[in-house]
């Protein structure tokens, strides 16, 4: 049987055994095959775009989860303005271009042999690209153990804990305290703490009268577009939100349900313990990530690993002191993926891979209906070798404005549609 016939099953959910079995998607003797792990924003949008640039090499993507939910908009989620159902989004569209969409979990990859190996099978590849977002630095708080993790949601990976926030606010009782924390750097959409914060004060402004937000954050001030959610929430919030820097977090009690600094305990109804971050788990078993670090260290050119040949990271779990300084958002995700998609493209028909530039838009809401946003351009500076920032192209809105609030949903409903279409 030709290996092409092989791949003819329909895209996600597999669900025939055997098929991905070893060796069912050895690369083939004339073709090329690009493996991509992870269906993100990074993820996602590389796979469409090299199927875009050159149809006639073989897409391979694999997703641990059968459908794509976005982090941007789950705040929007938590507070009750949409529903899980606007952020959640099959694989069919890149399906229908021909891409493989296969979900399994990654587990480990021989890059000598040229494969990664999934719980269900394994594939080859000529390139790999990996996108696979963050994980949680629970081991730097002290009694954060499996309970704590049931009782006190991040919500920093929209799921099940976006709808778990959502329902502790609901049941909150009017006149009651909710606490939320602020990751250190670097972590996932910096601004994204504070959006979250400024629609739960609006929330129990509307909902629950009489109930306090307090924010521990480890930073000195606000950590993205400081000013514009001053502003707004000096003009909006000052009898809701307590807002608390450089508290660093040290321990939570499960039992007491409390969460203490060095310095003060915090009793509170509702606890949304947002963690420090790191590279996602499958960028520690790939090897893609030194000893002793956390994020993954890439070529600024490619986004190519410096770390294993012929591996191609991209999105938040790239070290931004290799790839750039850019925030780790879905934005620069899905730029960084349209980057290594044509890295990629020159490299396999030995071509020199073009010069990358990057964007970043990202809007917050700061109530239902305004929203602020900052932008963001870098390109390749070929004097220093590394991406750079351009000044006079990265600028934050000049205030806050119901128009923006549109710009924000138009912003996400057009960059799912370039993921995933
Ligand atoms: C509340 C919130 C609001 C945000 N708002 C914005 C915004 O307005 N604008 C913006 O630009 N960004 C925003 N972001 C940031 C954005 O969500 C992330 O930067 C983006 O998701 C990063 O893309 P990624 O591809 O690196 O990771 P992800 O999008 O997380 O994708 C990683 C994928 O890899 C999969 N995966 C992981 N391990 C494996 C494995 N072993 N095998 C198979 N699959 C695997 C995961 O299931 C996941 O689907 C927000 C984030 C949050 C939390």
């Amino acid at each position: 049987m030709k290996r092409r016939d092989f791949i003819k099953y329909s895209a996600v959910g597999l669900g025939v055994a055997g098929l991905y079995g070893p060796n069912a998607f050895a690369a083939g003797q004339n073709r090329r095959r690009v493996v991509v792990v992870g269906g993100g924003f990074g993820g996602a949008t590389a796979a469409r775009y090299i199927k875009l640039i050159d149809p006639s090499i073989d897409v391979v993507l694999i997703e641990k989860n059968d459908q794509f939910v976005s982090c941007p908009i789950s705040n929007w989620v938590v507070v009750g303005m949409k529903k899980m159902g606007d952020i959640s989004f099959g694989y069919q569209g890149l399906a229908k271009r021909g891409i493989q969409v296969i979900q399994d979990e990654i587990v480990g990859i021989d890059a000598a042999a040229g494969y990664v190996q999934g719980k269900k099978g394994k594939v080859e590849y000529d390139r790999l690209i990996v996108s696979p977002g963050i994980d949680f630095r629970y081991d730097l708080i002290e009694g954060f153990n499996d309970e704590a993790k049931k009782i006190f949601p991040h919500a920093y990976k929209a799921g099940p804990q976006t709808v778990q926030l959502q329902q502790q606010l609901q049941a909150l009782q009017p006149g009651g305290t909710v606490l939320m924390t602020v990751p250190d750097n670097a972590y996932r959409c910096p601004p994204g703490p504070y959006e979250r914060a400024s629609l739960i004060a609006e929330y129990l402004q509307k909902n629950k009268q009489g109930s306090k937000l307090i924010i521990l954050d480890p930073h000195q001030k606000i950590a993205s577009k400081g000013k514009l959610f001053k502003a707004a929430w000096d003009a909006y919030y000052t009898d809701i939100i307590d807002y608390r820097p450089e508290e660093i977090i040290a321990s939570v009690d499960v039992d007491k349900k409390t969460i203490s600094t060095y310095e003060e305990e915090f009793e509170a109804d509702v606890i949304n313990f947002i963690p420090d971050q790191k590279a996602g788990k499958l960028a520690f078993d790939l090897g893609l990530v030194p000893e002793k670090k956390l994020w993954a260290p890439v070529q600024p050119l490619t986004l190519e690993s410096t770390l294993v040949p012929g591996v191609h990271v991209i999105g938040d779990a790239t070290d931004s002191l290799t790839s750039g300084p850019m925030p780790k958002s879905g934005f620069v995700a899905s730029s960084m993926g349209k980057v290594a998609a044509a890295a990629v493209v020159a490299e396999l028909s030995g071509k020199k891979a073009p010069l990358p530039s990057f964007a970043n838009t990202c809007y917050s809401m700061v109530n239902s209906t305004e929203a602020i946003f900052v932008t963001g351009v870098y390109k390749y500076d070929s004097a220093s070798g590394k991406n750079i920032k351009i000044p006079e192209a990265s600028k934050t809105s000049p205030g806050r404005s119901d128009y923006y609030g549109r710009c924000a949903e138009d912003w996400a409903t057009s960059i799912w549609s370039d993921m995933l279409s």
